[in-house]
């Protein structure tokens, strides 16, 4: 579904992205794990082009994200519209929900898909109770975000991405704003939606998340991916002496 090709990102000096490839194929849950300041925000940021890119490309079932291609081969920015058009297919999660804090929960999930012209405002209803359902938020469907704990407005944010009828979902550390006792019913859902065949891919701290669901892990240092494979090889048997000093500090 997304292919990472040769990517390449500087801020200023600092090369945060350096030779970056990476398939992430349908149904299929991808942790990026690594260091704090190992470029995986960044990385993440670019698969929607929240974050441009300096050289390489990520491309959606084919289609250049985020630029385009003249005829003499000169690369620009997409426009607005079209970029926008890509984030509905590739959705993002982030650290700190980022819920609208004057709607309740439901208009939350009924705005954009209204706004968009994708759904009308009764099918838009009907659609944002069953994915609250699912999270396990409907009875709390007319609060307003302030009056939920981070927990539940983390799933509500989860909810709100599902609306979109996302293609693909990205996670920018979900859990790392929550309180220590709320992070396991998020990743509970994280879980359930990874069950359904959802297309993930998640930046996390969560190990024991990692190990249980995904079933690539990217390890990131220093801008760069050091080691991928399925989280028994990578976690447990990788060869590579920072990634063992590494799983030996977190775990
Ligand atoms: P963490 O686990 O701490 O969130 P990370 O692996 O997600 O770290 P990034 O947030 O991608 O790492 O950051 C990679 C590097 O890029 C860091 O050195 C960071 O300071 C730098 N950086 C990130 N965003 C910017 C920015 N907008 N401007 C300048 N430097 C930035």
């Amino acid at each position: 579904v997304l292919r990472i090709a040769d990517l390449e990102k500087s801020f200023g000096e600092a090369k945060v992205l350096d030779e970056v490839n990476l398939d992430v194929h349908a149904g299929e849950v991808v942790a990026i794990i690594g260091p704090s300041g190992s470029g995986k925000t960044t990385l993440i940021r670019t698969m929607n082009h929240l974050e441009s890119v300096d050289d390489g490309r990520v491309e959606l079932d084919g289609e250049l994200v985020g630029y385009r291609i003249d005829g003499s081969g000169k690369v620009t920015e997409q426009p607005d519209a079209a970029v926008a058009a890509q984030r509905r297919r590739v959705g993002m999660v982030f650290q700190r929900f980022n819920l609208f804090p004057h709607m309740s929960v439901l208009d939350n999930l009924t705005l954009a898909p209204v706004s968009l012209g994708l759904m009308n405002e009764g099918e838009a209803k009907r659609e944002a109770e069953r994915l609250l359902d699912k999270v396990g938020m409907a009875a709390h469907r007319d609060k307003f975000p302030y009056q939920l704990s981070g927990g539940q407005q983390q799933r509500v944010a989860i909810a709100r991405a599902l609306a979109m009828q996302p293609e693909v979902l990205l996670f920018d550390e979900p859990t790392s704003a929550l309180d220590p006792e709320l992070v396991g019913e998020v990743l509970e859902v994280m879980t359930n939606l990874a069950r359904d065949g959802m297309t993930m891919v998640v930046v996390t701290h969560e190990m024991k998340f990692a190990r249980k669901v995904a079933d690539w892990i990217v390890f990131m240092d220093g801008g760069r991916i050091i080691d991928q494979g399925p989280p028994e090889s990578l976690l447990d048997a990788s060869s590579n002496e920072r990634i063992r000093s590494f799983m030996r500090r977190v775990t």
